[in-house]
């Protein structure tokens, strides 16, 4: 950029750190509190404080600009002390997804050249083992909600660590792009793969999660009178971005901790929780978990992403007064990209609206594309592949060239989901392409078949998989989890008929068989895997 010469006393430049994120809420909120789920609190006064103390804690270990910092923890401001703490170090936090199986936790590890694992005591069975196999030398620093010993080895407790600190750190200049966080995606197949952000890119994705969720007219929305409490795991594409919007915003916090579903219910109406975001198989579990209906909800917002909102679960909850909505995104995007947008709604079509994966986040592109990336009719009707840019989407995954190269496609990052876009700009995602069942040379939907029966009353759960079919490719078959001892494959039939003659479905696209399961195997993000689904049909374990 030209630079005026009579304005050179201004920076060069001001570059986008996190530690900006904290600017806001250390002026305006200092009496504002953070929670964790066993009735302790401390003020974001205080978190400032813990903050510059954890960092001086860490470079007092030897550890600081460069390194890769990871943690397996439960939900807990401790949590949040890493997010703020090691990126202002120029450290990389790496947020190991505990629910991995141990190989893979000792892939990431070592992949990450982590220098340093923050443990949580009820993972210790999960890393003491890996330790002989870590490639490099690690810094061990236990976390625990309560005084126990500390294993041989570990270089501190958390608590003591802080507790040993000044507070006065100073945090280096950092350049903007320097690299934040690291975590792990599992697709289907190969080993887990690296993606990264930088302070740029997470600055930038919560000033657009702020104004994305904070400006829609209608319901839904996070506010600076919310209550905030994160259902989606830290480790989880860092919450979804939301611990770094509810900080920046100086809203009330409240980390539960492991989620129990008794617990979670507990704290929404003890702490007044107004705002959460999950995964639909975590809602769906809450809606059905032991004393729920005594629990107040009326006064909790929603959003739900990483898999479809469908209308059976998006109805149970409205009936208990849930303002629940869709937002669509994913790891390699940060996650945010789409959010149902309540202004384009009339009341006939609130449900459909809530449920939409929506319209795109400010800075973001959406466009819908058929395989030479040629864009495909806004009819609400036609799908295709959806590719979006928007300032924040990670570069690419670490030391994985070829992956990269395959997500960049273009210029552009291929999301593996197809959808339509509707005139108004509102997309709605039908399938992975992956999961898409391929009958006859036609596609079917399998969140199409999956949303239509979501309100047949006794579906607990239901995946709609393509099984091999000799004759024509593939076929689609449901499985269900039913509520209680009756049979509703009736109903399913029946509804699935009444869609057939409305037009929603052709008739070959009907189910040829219905499968009943206790339950539905799911993925380390809590999502229904339907990978496994598919090969338990193959081996015949679900028949
Ligand atoms: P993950 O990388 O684990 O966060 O998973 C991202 C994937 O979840 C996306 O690529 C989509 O397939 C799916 N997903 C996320 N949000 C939605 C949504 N609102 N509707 C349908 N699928 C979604």
């Amino acid at each position: 950029m030209q630079r005026d010469k009579s304005m050179t006393a201004a920076p060069p430049h001001t570059q986008l750190l996190i530690g900006q994120l904290l600017a806001a809420p250390a002026g305006h909120n200092p009496d504002q509190t953070i929670h964790d789920g066993f009735g302790n609190h401390h003020t974001y006064r205080q978190f400032h404080t813990r903050v510059r103390k954890l960092a001086a804690g860490l470079l007092n270990l030897g550890l600081g600009q460069g390194s890769t910092i990871a943690v397996m923890d439960w939900d807990s401001p401790r949590y949040l002390e890493c997010f703020f703490a090691v990126p202002m170090l120029g450290a990389t936090l790496h947020t190991i997804n505990i629910r991995l199986s141990p190989e893979q936790v000792l892939y990431t590890i070592n992949h990450a050249e982590d220098d340093a694992v923050l443990c949580h005591v009820d993972f210790l069975p999960l890393l003491l083992p890996l330790l002989p196999k870590v490639h490099r030398p690690l810094r061990l620093i236990l976390m625990a909600d309560e005084p126990c010993a500390v294993p041989q080895g570990f270089d501190a407790e958390y608590e003591k660590l802080l507790a040993d600190q000044r507070p006065d750190v100073s945090f280096p200049e950092l350049p903007e792009d320097t690299r934040a966080t690291l975590f792990y995606t599992t697709g289907t197949t190969g080993d887990p793969k690296g993606v990264s952000y930088s302070h740029r890119q997470l600055v930038l994705h919560t000033l657009a999660l702020a104004a994305g969720l904070g400006t829609v007219p209608g319901a839904g929305g996070l506010k600076r009178d919310d209550v905030y409490m994160p259902i989606t795991p830290l480790f989880h594409v860092h919450g979804w971005g939301f611990p770094y919007v509810a900080t920046f915003l100086g809203i009330k916090q409240i980390y539960p901790g492991r989620y129990e579903p008794g617990r979670l219910l507990a704290l929404i109406a003890e702490q007044g929780v107004t705002f959460s975001h999950c995964v639909p198989t975590i809602l769906a579990m809450l809606l059905s978990a032991p004393g729920v209906a005594e629990i107040d909800l009326s006064r909790w917002k929603v959003l739900i992403g990483g898999a479809a909102l469908s209308d059976g679960l998006a109805l149970q909850a409205r009936a208990r007064g849930i303002d629940v909505h869709a937002a669509y995104g994913m790891s390699e995007t940060c996650p945010f990209v789409t959010v149902a947008d309540m202004a384009c709604s009339q009341a006939s079509a609130d449900i459909a609206v809530r449920t939409a994966t929506g319209r795109p986040a400010p800075l973001v592109e959406v466009r819908v594309v058929d395989e030479k990336m040629n864009d495909i009719p806004h009819d609400g009707r036609s799908t295709g592949e959806v590719i979006t840019r928007a300032p924040w989407l990670t570069d690419g995954y670490l030391k994985n060239s070829a992956g990269t190269e395959e997500l960049w496609r273009g210029g552009w990052l291929h999301t593996g989901d197809v959808g339509h876009m509707s005139a108004n700009g509102t997309l709605r995602i039908t399938d992975r392409l992956k999961d898409i069942i391929k009958s006859g040379g036609e596609w079917v939907s399998s969140l199409t078949l999956e949303n239509l029966v979501s309100t047949v009353p006794g579906l607990q759960e239901v995946a709609a998989v393509g099984i091999p079919d000799s004759r024509w490719g593939e076929r689609p078959v449901l499985v269900t989890v039913i509520l209680g001892e009756v049979s509703v494959e009736q109903d399913l039939r029946n509804c699935l008929d009444r869609a057939i003659d409305a037009g929603i479905i052709p008739k070959w696209a009907a189910p040829d068989r219905i499968y009943q399961v206790d339950s539905l195997p799911r993925t380390s993000v809590g999502k229904i895997d339907k990978k496994l689904i598919r090969k338990l049909l193959a081996e015949g374990v679900i028949s």
